[in-house]
């Protein structure tokens, strides 16, 4: 089971009435949607079969020998497609929550992909293609990308770089991914619009700076909001990477708690995506804050 088939799951025990919803009812994209936020270079290379393998073992670090089980059994080349269902999940909560001011998807929040290419676990960014159709088809002007993920959100961010109709806010980890800084200097170190750093052992500053944060933004400016929470910023989370940002369950329910209050206050329209989150407890502070919300 996966982490959002175990949310559900634990949040059915208390709320009998929720509902799967059907994948065939989910909006569509075309691909010319996805040009809202990709090159069509990129976009063009996800068609073609070879090159797709190629795309999707570097944005999911997988190796030739996974080409034989591909990942979920299927091959790789297939794994576009698969991506394509987060992005309309992600669509299709936001349409959601232009009806209810506010939703959460189980799934979307892939914040690391780029203009140009897949990284980090992301290949196509949901979040900025959400964004731009709202924009785009629903009158939306401002969009807000709240980013809460112990990672940077640098692909929103290089993605909406020269847009001054999306504002990024992200808070991360001052050293994170890869550890050894490998990586080197990169488009990856664009500035968002706002960013907040922490060092090893600042965990107990969280809280003050993200009010800051949020205060900072005119937050009644925006006409939407988008909040990648991601939950690997808890001390339990089990990736490597995300081992400089350990915040408790209180303090990851009391940062996902104060955007909702801040965002509720000013009656912004919001969806909620999941981003990272890493181990078999991945689900918890996810499953906190749904059940804060429903209760
Ligand atoms: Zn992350």
């Amino acid at each position: 089971m996966d982490r959002s088939q175990k949310i559900f799951a634990e949040l059915s025990e208390d709320f009998t009435k929720l509902q799967t919803v059907d994948l065939e009812t989910l909006p569509k994209l075309s691909w010319e949607d996805i040009k809202l936020a990709h090159d069509l270079d990129f976009i063009s290379r996800l068609f073609d079969q070879d090159l797709a393998v190629l795309e999707v073992q570097h944005c999911y670090e997988v190796t030739q020998k996974d080409l034989i089980s591909g990942i979920n059994q299927k091959p790789l080349w297939k794994m576009p497609e698969d991506v394509l269902f987060q992005c309309r999940g992600t669509y299709m909560a936001a349409l959601s929550a232009l009806k209810n001011e506010s939703s959460f998807f189980l799934g979307g929040g892939m914040h690391h992909a780029m203009r140009f290419a897949g990284r980090g676990f992301c290949l196509l960014n949901d979040i900025v293609i959400a964004a731009r159709k709202l924009q785009l088809d629903h009158g939306i002007k401002r969009c807000l990308i709240i980013d809460v993920d112990a990672h940077k959100g640098d692909g929103t961010t290089q993605i909406t770089q020269h847009d001054d109709s999306i504002f990024t806010l992200s808070l991360h980890m001052k050293n994170a991914w890869p550890i050894d800084g490998s990586l080197g200097p990169g488009p990856w170190d664009l500035p968002s619009d706002l960013d907040i750093e922490f060092g090893i052992g600042e965990e107990s500053l969280y809280l003050e700076k993200l009010t800051a944060a949020l205060a900072q933004v005119d937050i009644a400016g925006f006409g939407f909001a988008f909040i990648v929470l991601g939950a690997d910023a808890w001390e339990h989370d089990e990736l490597k990477s995300t081992q400089s940002l350990k915040l408790n369950s209180d303090q990851m329910l009391a940062r996902d708690q104060l955007i909702e209050s801040t965002l509720a206050q000013f009656k912004i329209k919001r969806t909620y995506v999941m981003g990272g989150g890493y181990g078999e407890r991945a689900h918890e502070p996810y499953v906190n804050f749904l059940k804060s919300l429903l209760n």
